[in-house]
């Protein structure tokens, strides 16, 4: 029973949906069956305009589009910028008149993965440009996956998921600039686990990473989307926070400091943990360079672990400046 469920599964999850778009239903007609002639690998479907091609296309999935160029209420590449524009990746075969090469050159231009000449067209020529088009669009999506989680992991720290100090420092610089230009408030939290050297040495270095995972959970969960969140360094994290005042960024503090005293974390023996953090805040004031407002934070910070820790304060320019 379970082995044949599983062969119809595969047998399905090989299937290929083909949308045929062209207006001619003899044209049509041929194409499905050199799709399908002894292969039940290809369910086609077909539309005769670009309009009902598109329709199709938004409203479900298909693994290839064969396109006529010349169709009644517009030509394929108004379907290729249509699909672009829909954020839709289908990969499309354009068919083309004979001579008209330079069609076909704006066709890939426009994002088709391959083109055939309607006269020309026979069963080998058809199956290939499909599957041809199909293993492009497959080959793009893998790349474009790699891509997206090399660009993640050198932006991220692998222990918390936090955003690293590069992308901070990158993207705290660039929201200064827009804080300079536009006049909206930012501010930052510099936070730091206390006495996270005795947690250490007393429940050992994994009970300590679990305790830097939750952490920054709960500050993901705590912060907007649009805050950033970044491991700093060791035990120390970094909240930027984007349209934000010094009031705005107290009560973040208030908050965290005292969602750390809920963590809920066990060492390795069972044993609950009490765990706690410092918290200093400074909101961007004028022109200030990253390095500067990160500093004046951390001189907040400083000012809470000199204050006995587990609790936030504010940077105080006057009095830790002449301090
Ligand atoms: P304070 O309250 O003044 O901040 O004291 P502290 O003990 O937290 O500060 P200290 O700077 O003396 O110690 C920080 C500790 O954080 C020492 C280091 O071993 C630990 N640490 C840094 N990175 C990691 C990590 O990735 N995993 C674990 N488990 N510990 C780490
Ligand atoms: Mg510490
Ligand atoms: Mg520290």
């Amino acid at each position: 029973m379970m082995n044949s469920q599983n062969t119809k599964q595969n047998a399905l999850s090989s299937v290929r949906r083909i949308l045929v778009v062209d207006d001619s239903p003899e044209t049509r007609y041929i194409y499905r069956r050199f799709l399908q002639r002894g292969n039940e690998h290809y369910i086609v479907e077909e539309a005769d305009t670009v309009a009902a091609g598109l329709d199709l296309l938004r409203h479900d999935d298909y693994d290839c589009v064969l396109l006529d160029f010349c169709l009644p209420d517009g030509d394929g590449l108004d379907l290729l910028i249509a699909l672009d524009e829909f954020g839709l990746q289908t990969p499309v075969v354009m068919i083309t008149g004979q001579g008209s090469e330079p069609v076909a050159v704006e066709a890939m231009k426009r994002g088709a993965k391959d083109y055939l000449v309607k006269d020309c067209i026979d069963q080998g020529r058809l199956v290939a440009a499909v599957e041809y088009a199909m293993d492009e669009a497959r080959t793009e999506r893998e790349q474009t996956t790699y891509r997206k989680e090399l660009e993640h992991k050198s932006v991220t720290d692998p222990l918390t998921g936090a955003y690293n100090r590069r992308y901070l420092f990158s993207q705290l610089d660039h929201e200064l600039q827009r804080t300079g230009r536009y006049g909206t408030p930012l501010t930052v939290l510099m936070l730091d686990l206390d006495h996270f050297k005795s947690l250490n040495d007393t429940h050992g270095h994994l009970t300590g990473d679990r305790v830097l995972e939750l952490f920054a959970g709960m500050l993901q969960h705590l912060a907007r989307n649009t805050d950033i969140v970044a491991r700093y360094g060791g035990e120390e994290f970094c909240v930027v926070l984007t349209n934000t005042d010094i009031d705005g960024g107290m009560s973040l503090a208030e908050r965290v400091v005292s969602e750390c005293r809920k963590l809920d974390v066990c060492d390795e023996k069972g044993q609950q943990l009490q765990v706690t953090c410092s918290a200093g805040v400074a909101e961007a004031v004028g022109q200030i360079s990253s390095a500067r407002l990160i500093e004046q934070a951390d001189k907040a910070l400083y000012q809470a672990k000199h204050l006995g820790r587990n609790r936030h304060e504010m940077f105080r320019a006057l009095e830790t400046e002449s301090a």
